[in-house]
């Protein structure tokens, strides 16, 4: 059977609107509607606050994207609020972190979250040289790999990136595009790098939210406010009547696990 008839038949069994099953202990939970597959080489980066194009999300459908860490002070309360609402989303560790909270990387893969890379140290790569920008990069994805799946290596499981304060140049997404690595922008941010109280976030975010009405939504599991936030924030998508979509990379990724 060639490629193409072999998905044809999978796409068959698994439709892909399927709702997700029941959450335990939680009948009213916000949940996750559909899993998305997305593949370099059909849409190599997306986000419109950066790109002309995003993902191919319906009406009031929502994938939900944490930065920066795992920080052991936010990023459980952000898995545990997750958890209470069968929600996954995307993390975009950086190296640096993982490093130092393999324990929490390795909980975000146990509880089925998509883990994307952003990094070793967070440098902003258009303002040092392509040679060092892809070494930061390399060494981030080898970090997150070593702590993951115990292989120290470059070619990342998830080929998901985002460039730390979206400091991105044409050259550098060209290799990542060569690589087949995915590089996502956003559509929607929280601005939780100001300072301001978890109420004036929920208010800011969900406000923008109704103004885009789909897309992908940018959050830092570092900051305590978000972490705060997030059980009403989630609570609020489901009164409001969004679903969360889930990406996942194509099948046939770099690394088989
Ligand atoms: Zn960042």
């Amino acid at each position: 059977m060639n490629r193409s008839l072999a998905v044809a038949a999978l796409l068959a069994f698994v439709p892909l609107t399927a709702r997700a099953a029941p959450c335990p202990g939680n009948a009213d939970a916000l949940g996750t509607e559909r899993v998305l597959t997305i593949d370099a080489k059909t849409t190599p980066r997306v986000g419109r606050k950066e790109f002309p194009v995003t993902l191919p999300l319906g009406k009031k459908e929502l994938v939900l994207t944490f930065d920066d860490g795992p920080w052991p002070t936010t990023t459980p309360k952000v898995l545990d609020a997750l958890k209470a609402e069968c929600v996954l989303a995307t993390f975009f560790l950086i190296g640096r972190n993982v490093e130092a909270h393999p324990d929490i990387a390795r909980r975000e893969l146990a509880e089925g979250h998509s883990l994307g890379h952003h990094t070793y140290s967070h440098a902003l790569l258009s303002r040092i040289t392509q040679a060092k920008a892809q070494a930061e990069i390399d060494r981030g994805i080898a970090e997150d790999e070593f702590a993951l799946y115990d292989k120290r290596r470059s070619a990342p499981t998830t080929p998901f990136f985002r460039f730390p304060g979206f400091a991105s140049n044409a050259a550098l997404l060209d290799w990542l595009n060569g690589r087949g690595i995915v590089v996502f922008g956003a559509d929607v941010w929280a601005s939780d790098w100001l300072a301001m109280t978890p109420e004036q976030e929920l208010r800011l975010i969900l406000a923008r939210i109704e103004r885009v009405g789909s897309g992908i939504v940018l959050l830092h599991d570092t900051k305590k406010e978000t972490a705060r936030m997030l059980p009403a924030f989630l609570r609020e998508l489901k009164r409001r009547g969004y679903r969360i979509v889930h990406v996942v990379p194509a099948a046939d990724g770099a690394n088989s696990r």
